[in-house]
């Protein structure tokens, strides 16, 4: 064990529970509201779009939530995934620190993702449903989905946005190896879609409109519903088999972890790596735990905690959480699934109350820390994932001035295979550091509208 490369477990010891953080928060997580009303979000007003077991796990105060069997048997086709001493990078970086990454990139579809995708799918078949219908940006959310509905025998519809659809076609393909209808939103099958191209035939779609189609078909029709693959909090509850199997597998390798680091989008596997660990902390264990964001798209760092909707068009229920505002549209940087107006709600409320650090990265650093990656473990990391590796990395160069012999893990949470072009812009010297002035980042906060109060 002393001087392994990873750190595996069997099988047999794959954890059986969810873990739900919502029981062990400083404060309660203040609840949804409807976005007509004012007032709480109640189960039925979510029925239409999730199915009863979901909607029950959103505000669960259980600790523990049990696998189902069903689940577990599919988690076992890539699960557990592999722990990594990063032992080559800690010699380039000349580092005192032992870093480590937990692997998420070994799925089926290349992501963290299939860890929701699955029990989402395995719920909505228990429930009767027939097909789901979701949209996805590049296509990590898309295909993650796909996998997992082929798997229970469901139908999915993919709603992608259109420049994606024709940027990057090889998500589109893996979703319909597995049997999925993928769609360029906008599309002339739902009101939504044709509001957009009657006003320009030739939009080239966005996550936003994608969202109102997708959710517009769930509401259509008796038989689907929809599926979201981040921020909610039923899906950080099926991520935290990811900090689960880690907290195993560094009790095995020894290890007590110093410092977590992952990226954050909507925050979901970030928060499904952490919040195991996060009990510890209150308790007083002296761990750090950092989010590691886009200076392009700087929710953390640079937004407001406020109430606001969770999609662009404004349909979604309000929800409590930092926000740059739903009207803000970050510029188009490599790592799409980092550009989400909002994060999830329970991660907000445990950075707002300073148990969880948050830090922002250019994407040059970003992605000088990725090839330097690949070049001494081997891994071609998404775009995102390499925003936690430079963060990591900064760690262990910190450590390096002051000679203290850290313990940093990395949330890995997917490769960049489907993502090359983003690398040779990157090599070719073409990526572009884009900073929002401030005053632009107050304008598009100020315009959130004060709901409530
Ligand atoms: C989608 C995605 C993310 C961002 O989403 P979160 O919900 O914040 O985890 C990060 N990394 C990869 C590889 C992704 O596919």
């Amino acid at each position: 064990m002393a001087d392994s490369y990873r750190i595996l477990l069997g099988e047999n010891e794959l954890p059986q529970q969810w873990y739900n953080v919502q029981p062990d928060l400083p404060r309660p997580l203040p609840p949804y509201l409807h976005p007509a009303t004012g007032k709480p979000v109640t189960p039925d007003d979510m029925l239409p779009i999730f199915p009863m077991e979901l909607i029950l796990q959103e505000v669960s105060q259980e600790r523990w939530i049990e696998i189902p069997d069903e689940v577990l048997d599919i988690y076992r086709l890539w699960r557990p995934s592999p722990l990594h001493r990063a032992r080559r990078l800690e010699k380039l970086l000349k580092t005192p620190a032992r870093i480590y990454f937990k692997n998420e990139s070994v799925s089926p579809a290349g992501s963290h993702k299939p860890n929701t995708a699955v029990p989402q799918a395995y719920y909505n078949k228990m429930a009767g449903v027939t097909r789901l219908a979701t949209e996805t940006g590049a296509g990590q959310w898309g295909s993650a989905l796909s996998f997992a509905c082929n798997a229970f025998g469901l139908g999915c519809t993919v709603y992608m946005v259109k420049v994606s659809y024709q940027q990057k076609p090889y998500r589109r393909s893996m979703m319909q190896i597995w049997g999925s209808e993928v769609y360029p939103s906008p599309t002339d099958r739902t009101d939504s879609g044709r509001a957009i191209l009657a006003q320009d035939p030739e939009s080239p779609g966005s996550l936003g409109i994608a969202i109102s189609e997708a959710v517009e078909d769930a509401v259509k029709h008796e038989d689907t519903k929809y599926a979201l693959g981040s921020v909610l909090n039923h899906v950080l509850v099926h991520q935290s088999i990811v900090g689960l199997e880690t907290k195993k597998q560094l009790q095995l390798a020894g290890e007590k972890a110093d410092v977590l680091v992952g990226c954050v989008g909507g925050g979901s596997n970030f928060a499904g790596f952490c919040f195991p660990f996060v009990p510890d902390k209150l308790k007083g264990d002296n761990i750090r735990m950092v989010a590691v964001e886009p200076t392009s798209c700087p929710t953390f760092t640079k937004g407001a905690y406020m109430y606001d909707f969770g999609d662009t068009a404004g349909l979604t229920p309000l929800m409590l959480m930092y926000t740059l505002g739903h009207s803000f549209v970050p510029p188009g940087i490599h790592a799409g699934g980092l550009r989400y107006h909002g994060d999830a709600p329970l991660l907000s409320l445990l950075v707002h109350e300073k148990v969880i650090e948050a830090r922002a990265y250019p994407q040059n650093p970003v992605f000088e820390a990725a090839i330097a990656f690949a070049r001494t473990e081997g891994i071609v990391p998404a775009p995102e994932t390499a925003h936690a590796i430079r963060a990591g990395v900064d760690e262990a160069l910190k450590c390096k001035e002051t000679g203290e012999e850290k313990c940093i893990v990395i949330a890995f949470s997917g490769h960049g295979f489907l993502d090359l072009a983003a690398y040779d812009n990157f090599i070719g010297g073409n990526l572009i550091d884009f900073e929002y002035p401030d005053s632009k980042i107050q304008e598009a906060i100020a315009a959130i509208p004060k709901f409530p109060g």
